[in-house]
């Protein structure tokens, strides 16, 4: 199997009716760059920079995040990097930021909504991620939008440290692309609007189930609710999808799902144009994306989306691979 999956490298992720798809890794520090090359990723579709801010006494500087995604930027050689912005809180925690303890963290004070409140902080970051685009092809998402005015907002901060970077002589791509996260019911019903805003989608489909589920998504006691075959979900995936395309934009998936085997079929039918995971499933999806045709992955998608129940879906894919 292992020698299998060796000689897919170099090979592109292609159905048999030649429908591809482009395999991304997800990465959380810039060695981790390393292990997608060694897997044959296409790009980098998420580092999730929190790493970045965990486990330490207090933020990263500007030239320590410039450093670290240049790093990264430079170890993929001109292929795209999608660099998402501070998601902290939820299950994420950092002592330094000295967030105030929440009822319901997951429904509070965090990722976009934190750094929206505390700009300063927050343009550091941008700082680094806008001067480290010289060197590579960084692409920037905002995590956890629920609104426009979000989304406008977070555009406008950028725009303002762009200005602040020109003013200083600062060299940085005045044409970074901006993409958002789509982990949130209220965005991706509002995907039409949001497509006119940004370059890119990738789908959050982690949190997606936990907030269209109403499921704390590290709650055991309600796991069973949590579902990526449930049918309210596959139905944002597939507004999210079909709203970038009307558009003229790309769309992806960075949660874990996005590498799930089962789902795979329904991913293709729908449509979508990244897959970003975990580098050690990037070959195996591959193999599996070269069995399949398009066409029929359409045929399924349509069978699929008359069915009522999570179960109901997770029993008619587990009957057609
Ligand atoms: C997601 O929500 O699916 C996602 C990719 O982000 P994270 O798991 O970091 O919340
Ligand atoms: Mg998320």
């Amino acid at each position: 199997k292992k020698l299998r999956l060796e000689k897919l490298k170099g090979t592109k992720s292609i159905t048999k009716d030649g429908y591809e798809v482009l395999l991304a890794g997800n990465i959380g520090a810039p060695e981790d760059a390393d292990k997608v090359q060694q897997q044959d990723g296409q790009s980098i579709g998420l580092f999730r920079t929190e790493f970045l801010y965990m486990n330490r006494e207090d933020s990263p500087t500007e030239e320590e995040q410039f450093a670290a995604y240049k790093e990264t930027a430079e170890k993929m050689q001109g292929r795209p990097v999608v660099i998402r912005t501070l998601d902290i809180g939820g299950d994420k925690e950092v002592d330094y930021l000295r967030i105030p303890k929440e009822e319901n963290p997951f429904l509070g004070y965090r990722a976009i909504r934190l750094c929206l409140d505390r700009v300063p902080f927050w343009k550091v970051q941008l700082r680094a991620l806008l001067r480290a685009s010289e060197f590579g092809n960084i692409h920037i998402m905002f995590p956890m939008i629920v609104s426009i005015e979000e989304l406008v907002q977070a555009k406008q901060i950028l725009e303002e440290v762009k200005g602040e970077l020109r003013r200083e002589g600062a060299a940085f791509n005045e044409s970074v692309p901006v993409g958002m996260m789509m982990e949130t019911p209220a965005a991706a019903l509002m995907a039409d609007v949001f497509a006119k805003e940004v370059d890119f989608f990738s789908i959050g489909t982690n949190d997606l189930i936990q907030y269209t589920m109403a499921v704390d998504r590290m709650n055991g006691k309600v796991a069973h609710l949590y579902s990526q075959y449930d049918p309210a979900v596959l139905r944002l995936v597939k507004k999210i999808v079909d709203s970038a395309h009307e558009n003229g934009i790309w769309a992806g998936i960075c949660g874990e799902a996005a590498a799930d085997k089962a789902l795979l079929p329904i991913w293709v039918g729908l449509g979508l144009d990244e897959l970003s995971m975990s580098p050690v499933s990037i070959l195996p999806i591959r193999e599996q994306i070269q069995g399949l045709s398009k066409a029929d992955c359409e045929n399924l998608v349509k069978k699929i989306f008359l069915l009522r129940t999570g179960n109901e879906i997770e029993e008619a894919l587990k009957h057609c691979r």
